[in-house]
């Protein structure tokens, strides 16, 4: 299969290439030729599969013909050795769990598979990769844990000191193997200047092999998919879905994981509405409503993941739907939530159906509560476990009522390892060639 950029000022390229570099040559997203649209009976039995199975079949309509099947399945079953179970809280609302992974966020998903799918074409290569990604927080684990004991790749995490909470920096100094943590001493700003950087370096691209594992990569974004035709597949086991249609509910930012959703619609997949929820970074919801697209600088939210100004994935969206404003606010709605909103979301679910979200699935619990009508079922993206963000889910529901999962308690016992660095780009230069 070949990929086309969004911005359609270069010929499209093969999959070994997209994965590689994540970008196109003229900055556009990376999109695929054709979408395969499953039979009709696919979606009749598919409650009998696994959700491995599943999602390898996903995979096959997307990868199919690039990579042999017993590769790709591997790929698949190697990604997803956690579950994306659906909980029911409320007589109509389900939270589709994306937290069982490694590092608790749904991020897992995507980070996993490209590591795996990067390995896949690394095979039989001399070579090794250098991954480099700057991190605020959340992608530094993601993308560690992902690629950690991966072959033939090596990743540096680069990390601003001292901002960082201290749940999310054990997530990646205390791996070891390949993972390198970076502690820069600077802003996140100086850690991603850093990484662009070095990736305009021809010295470092002579000898060294450098890629990125930006979010916006479609062996990142793709993967993420599979759990909306398992959550489908899910419901319609436990009986969920019985005369009615599915609404599903995305807390977004970048809006990559709405927009893997959207290619599972066009996939056949039978959802009958998306909802996408935002915090005070209302850019998508205000383009659904008037049909402008104004980004702007972004700012803090309790939902810090979902804090973007200028989502990139929203490229995607326009190209998928012909640029029509009709077409895209007729698929999706939107709805938007302020700091205090999050608090009252959280606090009212906890009392009143005892099921803890965490900031980010709030948004996503509350604009189904607010969009469904009779006749119809929701699940909302839960996308992260309530103890990634402790401090503030407990400021709400009061302290000790925030289990800490085993998973991260035992990253908390590892040793801390990483390497100091200044915000200078020739230091950097010089650790990375030695
Ligand atoms: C990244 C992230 C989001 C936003 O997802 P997008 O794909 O960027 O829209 C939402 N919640 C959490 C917890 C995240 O880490």
């Amino acid at each position: 299969m070949k990929y086309y950029s969004t911005n359609k000022k270069v010929k499209p390229v093969g999959l070994e290439e997209v994965v590689v570099k994540g970008l196109a040559a003229d900055k556009g997203l990376f999109m695929p030729e054709k979408i395969i649209p499953f039979e009709p009976s696919f979606f009749k039995n598919i409650q009998k599969l696994s959700f491995q199975e599943i999602a390898f079949e996903v995979a096959r309509k997307f990868f199919g013909e690039d990579v042999e099947n017993e590769k790709l399945k591997k790929v698949v079953f190697d990604t997803l050795q956690f579950d994306c179970p659906v909980v029911q809280v409320t007589k109509d609302i389900w939270s589709l769990e994306l937290f069982h992974g490694p590092t608790l966020a749904f991020k897992d998903v995507g980070a996993r598979f490209m590591a795996r799918l990067l390995q896949y074409f690394l095979a039989g290569q001399q070579r090794q990769v250098n991954v480099l990604v700057a991190t605020s927080g959340d992608t530094g684990s993601a993308v560690a844990n992902g690629f950690l004991g991966v072959e033939g790749i090596h990743v540096f995490v680069l990390y601003p000191k001292g901002k960082v909470s201290p749940i999310q920096e054990v997530q990646f100094t205390t791996l070891g193997q390949n993972i390198t943590a970076l502690e820069v001493d600077g802003t996140f700003d100086d850690c991603q200047h850093l990484v662009k950087t070095a990736f305009l370096d021809e010295e470092l691209n002579q000898k060294l092999q450098l890629t990125s594992a930006n979010s916006i990569n479609v062996a990142r974004f793709l993967p993420q998919a599979f759990y909306y035709f398992n959550a489908y597949a899910r419901l319609k086991e436990q009986g969920a879905l019985a005369g009615k249609k599915l609404v599903v509910s995305v807390p977004s930012g970048n809006f990559g994981n709405l927009t893997a959703g959207l290619f599972g619609h066009q996939m056949g997949l039978p959802i009958h509405q998306f909802v996408a929820a935002n915090n005070a970074n209302d850019i998508v919801y205000e383009f659904l409503k008037t049909g402008n697209y104004n980004p702007r600088p972004s700012v803090e939210t309790l939902a810090n993941a979902m804090d973007v100004g200028d989502p990139s994935n929203f490229a995607r969206i326009m190209d998928l739907y012909g640029h029509s404003h009709e077409r895209i606010s007729s698929i999706m709605k939107g709805y938007r939530y302020s700091d205090k909103d999050i608090r009252e979301i959280v606090l009212e679910a906890y009392q009143k159906h005892n099921y803890l979200l965490d900031p980010h699935g709030a948004c996503g619990y509350q604009a189904l509560n607010e969009y469904l009508s009779e006749g119809e079922v929701g699940v909302f993206l839960e996308t992260a476990h309530p103890a990634k963000f402790t401090d503030i889910v407990e400021s709400i529901v009061g302290k000790s009522h925030v289990p800490l999962p085993d998973k991260l308690a035992a990253f908390m016992k590892g040793e801390k390892k990483r390497a100091a660095i200044g915000k200078d780009f020739e230091e950097f230069k010089a650790f990375l060639l030695k």
